[in-house]
């Protein structure tokens, strides 16, 4: 794994900003084109997230993982129904939700230390005060010696351990990360999977991560939102009560296992019902 700084809570994140992150997701359905052309993407859909939760959201592709994540960020307008953070109903992508995406989350022709300092640039800090917050934020994700390279030059995990760095430089309350380790190989996925969640222990902020990944998401997460099959809704709401911090070993207990279990019932019933509706 590789090495984290040992920053404080407070340190890394603003005192001001813990207890922030509530999401309200209320009775949300979304739908892309009109009339005959309609394709409903996220059907009446609700969920809250607690400040700090860590929640992954696991489905099979195209069943409106991204457009419900899209619809938190303000990428995407629901269709009815309001999404809220911190009781503040989102209308528009704002710098209390970073985002990361599986890629094209950094500026190609920027170094990294200005990937990470753009953000804060550009809502209004100092040359020096950007710096310091980029500084601060490589070092959290253990890249501070590679300020200088660009984007390129890196490894992809580095590159995410960069998109994590730069999403976080604005202090948001909440993560969002749209399969951020989907492109990698299953070694580095691993090894970013821990380092996220040491991040996340230091930082402290609420996130939403979609995968389509059962280990992914049952190692990660505090609860892991199950959806069903386009037209997406939530269909299980599965509590992981394995301890924190996690490792790679508590993979062949029994909380693990089940949990595990209970998520590939849910998904392969669903993808059977999917198939049979297709062939009536
Ligand atoms: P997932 O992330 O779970 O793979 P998406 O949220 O990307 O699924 O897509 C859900 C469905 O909505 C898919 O059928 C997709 O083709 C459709 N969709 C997504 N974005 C758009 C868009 N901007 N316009 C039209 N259809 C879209
Ligand atoms: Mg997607």
């Amino acid at each position: 794994m590789f090495n984290v700084h040992k920053f404080t809570n407070a340190e890394a994140r603003r005192q001001s900003d813990i207890g922030k992150g509530h999401i309200a997701v209320r009775d949300v359905s979304i739908t892309f084109g009109q009339s005959a052309a309609a394709h409903l993407a996220v059907d009446t859909t609700s969920i809250d997230i607690a400040p700090g939760e860590f929640v992954c959201i696991l489905g099979p592709s195209g069943c409106g993982k991204s457009t419900l994540l899209n619809a938190v960020a303000g990428y995407v307008a629901p269709t009815t129904g309001t999404v809220s953070v911190d009781e503040v109903v989102v209308d528009k992508p704002g710098p209390d939700r970073g985002m990361v995406f599986q890629q094209y989350s950094l500026l190609p022709w920027k170094t990294v230390y200005e990937n990470v300092a753009f953000g804060p640039k550009m809502a209004g800090a100092t040359r020096t005060e950007a710096g310091s917050v980029a500084n601060t934020f490589l070092n959290l994700v253990g890249l501070r010696k590679f300020g200088n390279r660009y984007p390129a030059e890196l490894s992809g995990g580095m590159q995410q351990r960069v998109g994590i760095a730069r999403a976080l430089a604005n202090y948001p309350s909440v993560l969002l990360m749209d399969e951020p380790f989907g492109a990698l190989d299953a070694q580095t996925r691993l090894v970013m999977q821990e380092s996220l969640l040491e991040i996340w222990r230091k930082f402290g902020t609420t996130v939403v991560f979609v995968t389509h990944d059962v280990d992914e998401a049952v190692f990660l997460a505090d609860r892991v939102l199950i959806m069903s099959a386009a037209p997406g809704r939530i269909i299980e709401d599965v509590e992981i009560k394995l301890p924190r911090p996690r490792n790679p070993d508590m993979a062949s207990t029994p909380t693990y296992v089940e949990a595990r279990q209970f998520c590939l019932d849910t998904i392969r019933a669903e993808s059977r019902k999917a198939f049979e509706a297709q062939n009536v």
